[in-house]
Protein backbone atom coordinates (compact mmCIF):
# COMPACT_ATOMS: atom_id res chain seq x y z
CA UNK A 1 0.00 0.00 0.00
CA UNK A 2 2.46 2.85 -0.74
CA UNK A 3 1.64 4.20 -4.36
CA UNK A 4 -1.08 7.20 -4.52
CA UNK A 5 -2.24 8.67 -7.67
CA UNK A 6 -4.16 12.45 -7.21
CA UNK A 7 -6.90 13.45 -9.36
CA UNK A 8 -8.72 16.65 -9.40
CA UNK A 9 -12.02 15.96 -10.07
CA UNK A 10 -12.99 19.23 -11.83
CA UNK A 11 -10.79 22.19 -11.33
CA UNK A 12 -9.06 22.00 -8.04
CA UNK A 13 -7.33 25.48 -6.24
CA UNK A 14 -3.28 23.92 -6.97
CA UNK A 15 -2.21 25.46 -3.67
CA UNK A 16 -4.46 22.82 -2.47
CA UNK A 17 -3.76 20.13 -4.23
CA UNK A 18 0.22 20.60 -3.83
CA UNK A 19 -0.49 20.57 0.06
CA UNK A 20 -2.02 17.30 -0.14
CA UNK A 21 0.35 15.58 -2.58
CA UNK A 22 3.39 17.00 0.01
CA UNK A 23 1.31 15.67 2.84
CA UNK A 24 0.98 12.25 1.63
CA UNK A 25 4.96 12.13 0.69
CA UNK A 26 5.71 12.95 3.99
CA UNK A 27 3.80 10.31 5.62
CA UNK A 28 5.59 7.52 3.41
CA UNK A 29 3.47 7.42 0.13
CA UNK A 30 4.73 7.61 -3.21
CA UNK A 31 2.84 10.24 -4.76
CA UNK A 32 1.61 11.30 -8.29
CA UNK A 33 -0.43 13.81 -9.49
CA UNK A 34 -2.19 12.98 -12.75
CA UNK A 35 -1.71 15.54 -15.52
CA UNK A 36 -5.46 15.64 -16.27
CA UNK A 37 -8.68 17.07 -14.79
CA UNK A 38 -11.65 14.54 -15.00
CA UNK A 39 -14.44 16.01 -15.56
CA UNK A 40 -17.58 14.79 -14.40
CA UNK A 41 -20.12 13.77 -16.64
CA UNK A 42 -23.50 15.56 -16.79
CA UNK A 43 -25.49 12.45 -16.49
CA UNK A 44 -24.36 11.71 -12.51
CA UNK A 45 -25.97 15.46 -12.36
CA UNK A 46 -29.45 15.46 -10.35
CA UNK A 47 -31.33 18.52 -11.76
CA UNK A 48 -33.75 18.52 -9.22
CA UNK A 49 -31.48 19.01 -6.82
CA UNK A 50 -28.97 20.67 -7.75
CA UNK A 51 -25.86 18.54 -7.73
CA UNK A 52 -24.11 15.54 -8.22
CA UNK A 53 -24.93 11.97 -7.09
CA UNK A 54 -22.31 10.70 -5.66
CA UNK A 55 -21.76 6.77 -6.08
CA UNK A 56 -22.85 7.53 -9.61
CA UNK A 57 -19.95 9.86 -10.14
CA UNK A 58 -17.69 7.41 -8.22
CA UNK A 59 -18.90 4.75 -10.44
CA UNK A 60 -17.54 6.76 -13.61
CA UNK A 61 -14.29 7.79 -11.56
CA UNK A 62 -13.69 3.84 -11.15
CA UNK A 63 -14.25 3.33 -14.51
CA UNK A 64 -11.59 5.94 -15.56
CA UNK A 65 -8.68 4.79 -13.23
CA UNK A 66 -9.46 1.06 -11.94
CA UNK A 67 -6.77 -0.32 -14.14
CA UNK A 68 -4.41 2.65 -13.19
CA UNK A 69 -1.28 0.98 -11.75
CA UNK A 70 -1.34 2.90 -8.43
CA UNK A 71 -2.70 0.80 -4.86
CA UNK A 72 -5.09 3.87 -4.48
CA UNK A 73 -6.37 6.50 -6.46
CA UNK A 74 -7.52 9.64 -4.74
CA UNK A 75 -9.98 12.18 -6.32
CA UNK A 76 -10.32 15.72 -4.84
CA UNK A 77 -13.62 16.68 -6.25
CA UNK A 78 -14.55 20.37 -6.35
CA UNK A 79 -18.75 20.10 -7.04
CA UNK A 80 -21.42 19.95 -5.57
CA UNK A 81 -22.76 16.83 -4.38
CA UNK A 82 -26.70 16.18 -2.87
CA UNK A 83 -25.76 13.84 -0.13
CA UNK A 84 -23.48 15.84 3.02
CA UNK A 85 -21.14 12.68 2.47
CA UNK A 86 -17.57 13.80 3.10
CA UNK A 87 -16.13 11.03 1.09
CA UNK A 88 -17.20 7.97 -1.50
CA UNK A 89 -14.81 5.32 -1.72
CA UNK A 90 -14.98 1.83 -4.11
CA UNK A 91 -12.32 -0.73 -4.28
CA UNK A 92 -9.07 1.17 -4.22
CA UNK A 93 -10.35 4.50 -5.47
CA UNK A 94 -11.79 6.88 -3.47
CA UNK A 95 -13.12 10.31 -3.74
CA UNK A 96 -13.50 13.41 -1.39
CA UNK A 97 -16.20 16.04 -1.67
CA UNK A 98 -14.41 19.42 -0.64
CA UNK A 99 -17.80 21.14 -1.08
CA UNK A 100 -19.38 19.36 1.74
CA UNK A 101 -16.54 20.82 4.48
CA UNK A 102 -18.07 23.34 5.88
CA UNK A 103 -17.11 26.79 4.49
CA UNK A 104 -14.02 27.44 6.52
CA UNK A 105 -10.66 29.02 5.62
CA UNK A 106 -8.28 27.45 2.97
CA UNK A 107 -6.34 26.27 5.76
CA UNK A 108 -8.87 24.89 7.43
CA UNK A 109 -9.91 23.15 4.38
CA UNK A 110 -6.36 21.72 3.93
CA UNK A 111 -6.24 20.30 7.77
CA UNK A 112 -9.28 18.51 7.27
CA UNK A 113 -8.08 17.37 3.58
CA UNK A 114 -5.06 15.88 4.62
CA UNK A 115 -7.07 13.72 7.42
CA UNK A 116 -9.60 12.31 5.05
CA UNK A 117 -6.85 11.52 2.69
CA UNK A 118 -4.72 9.63 5.27
CA UNK A 119 -8.56 8.12 6.43
CA UNK A 120 -9.90 7.07 2.44
CA UNK A 121 -6.26 5.34 1.75
CA UNK A 122 -6.44 3.27 5.62
CA UNK A 123 -9.90 2.40 5.09
CA UNK A 124 -9.44 1.17 0.95
CA UNK A 125 -6.39 -1.06 3.33
CA UNK A 126 -9.16 -2.01 6.18
CA UNK A 127 -7.90 -0.01 8.61
CA UNK A 128 -10.97 1.02 10.10
CA UNK A 129 -11.92 1.47 13.87
CA UNK A 130 -8.56 1.71 15.02
CA UNK A 131 -8.49 2.08 19.01
CA UNK A 132 -5.91 4.26 19.45
CA UNK A 133 -5.17 7.78 18.88
CA UNK A 134 -5.09 7.61 15.43
CA UNK A 135 -6.99 8.82 12.54
CA UNK A 136 -8.52 5.64 11.54
CA UNK A 137 -10.62 5.97 14.72
CA UNK A 138 -13.48 7.08 12.36
CA UNK A 139 -15.55 10.15 11.98
CA UNK A 140 -18.86 10.78 11.45
CA UNK A 141 -19.19 14.49 10.63
CA UNK A 142 -16.26 17.46 10.20
CA UNK A 143 -16.30 18.11 13.93
CA UNK A 144 -15.18 14.42 15.28
CA UNK A 145 -13.33 14.71 11.76
CA UNK A 146 -11.37 17.99 13.54
CA UNK A 147 -10.41 16.12 17.17
CA UNK A 148 -8.78 13.43 15.07
CA UNK A 149 -5.05 13.40 14.82
CA UNK A 150 -3.75 13.89 11.17
CA UNK A 151 -1.31 10.99 11.72
CA UNK A 152 -1.63 6.98 11.70
CA UNK A 153 -0.65 4.90 14.73
CA UNK A 154 2.00 2.76 15.01
CA UNK A 155 0.17 -0.22 14.34
CA UNK A 156 -2.13 1.03 11.17
CA UNK A 157 1.31 2.24 10.09
CA UNK A 158 3.39 -1.26 10.20
CA UNK A 159 -0.22 -2.69 8.38
CA UNK A 160 -0.09 -0.11 5.63
CA UNK A 161 3.71 -1.07 5.64
CA UNK A 162 5.03 2.67 5.78
CA UNK A 163 7.30 4.20 8.26
CA UNK A 164 8.81 7.80 9.26
CA UNK A 165 11.69 7.27 6.64
CA UNK A 166 9.54 7.05 4.03
ZN1 LIG B 1 -4.31 3.18 14.12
Amino acid sequence: MKKVLLVQVNKVDKSLLNAISSFLTENGFSVKTYPEIFHVSVTSYEWDKNGYNSSSLLDSFAKRFYGYPYDVVLGIADVPIVTPSLFATKDKLALLFIRNLEDVSMDKTIERLKKMSLFSIGKIAGLEGCKNQCIMRGFKDVHELDLLPNYYCEDCKARLNINDEG
